[in-house]
């Protein structure tokens, strides 16, 4: 009967859900919400059934820090055999002004036998602010009115939702298309393109396929808009011409996907706004030191008689 019942009880053991194990900073910090995990360095505090809640790594916006600093929870956590449900507030060490809220479910399991730490098996209910890094405005501004359908693939994507955040952002490439295309045409123009490439860029916009537009393009991106040597429209392409029907197009791979097509984009908004910003400053320079000679002029034949024969008497290169 002993040996039916730990038969039994093995077999139970093996049908039980696997999940990632992970220390309860990297749950903090790392994993979305949804998403059930093994916490398997519970240290116990304040008799045995509270635990230690671990500092945190975590961005910060206020005004002071604007970098990632040490967030500090100053509560412990209850923990039991049965599920509970529990807010943690987690405050910036560093200014004091910025927190973190998370809600989560815990529930102690029996750790193995070597364990010097208690095990749980945890799961993030949400978080505030929501999980997942800031979308930089420059990538918004680069996609314009396509905003929410984005957003709505970093959400699928934050929450490991592969097919979904791949869908969403390959929607929003294949309408913003013109919108790229422009904005590398104008950084082209910036660096002195032909007329002919102008005229390509032109085409391209014109192109109803995408695919075809892309291609048209690709070999006329100036080289200030390459990611580590590679032709940014080329990585686009290739990361969507699978399409979602393809079997290869596992939900995993499609979040790879989707994380590879979000970077790019975002890697080429970044460059294409400095180039941008670059050749303004390049130009206000420009313009300042071309008004010089004119204001020289204007002098010379101003009413102010005595600076212009001082002038008119000295070739520029004599001045010293
Ligand atoms: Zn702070």
């Amino acid at each position: 009967m002993d040996v039916q019942a730990a038969e039994l009880k093995a077999r139970a053991e093996k049908l039980r859900a696997k999940y990632p194990e992970v220390a309860f900073k990297s749950f903090l910090e790392e994993i979305p919400p949804d998403t059930y995990v093994y916490l398997t360095d519970l240290k116990v505090t304040r008799g045995d059934r509270y635990i230690e809640t671990s500092d945190i790594h975590y961005f910060c916006e206020s005004d002071g820090c604007n970098g990632v600093r040490i967030f500090r929870c100053a509560e412990t956590v209850f923990i039991d055999m049965s599920w509970r449900f529990e807010f943690l507030k987690y405050v910036c060490r560093n200014c004091g002004t910025q927190s973190v809220r998370f809600a989560i479910a815990i529930c102690q399991r029996t750790a193995p036998a070597d364990s010097p730490t208690l095990w749980a098996t945890c799961i993030k209910l949400g978080q505030v602010p929501s999980f997942g890094p800031q979308t930089p405005a420059r990538l918004i501004s680069l996609i314009g009115p396509d905003r929410d359908l984005f957003l709505q693939g970093r959400r699928a994507e934050n929450r490991g939702l592969g097919i979904g955040a791949f869908a969403y952002y390959r929607r929003v490439v294949e309408n913003q298309k013109n919108r790229i295309i422009s904005e590398i045409a104008r950084v082209a123009k910036t660096v002195g393109c032909s007329e002919e490439t102008s005229k390509l860029f032109a085409a391209a916009k014109g192109e109803t396929q995408f695919s075809k537009s892309m291609m048209m393009v690709k070999d006329v991106i100036p080289q200030t808009l390459l990611i580590r040597g590679q032709n940014p429209l080329t990585l686009l392409h290739s990361a969507l011409s699978k399409g979602l029907h393809s079997p290869e197009m596992t939900d995993e791979r499609c979040l790879q996907l989707a994380k590879s097509i979000r970077t790019v984009l975002g890697e080429l908004a970044d460059r294409a706004s400095e180039a941008l910003k670059n050749d303004q400053e390049i130009q206000s320079a420009l313009n300042a030191l071309m008004a010089i000679p004119s204001e020289s002029n204007e002098a010379t034949g101003g009413g102010d008689g005595q600076s212009g024969a001082a002038l008119a008497g000295k070739e520029p290169h004599e001045a010293t």
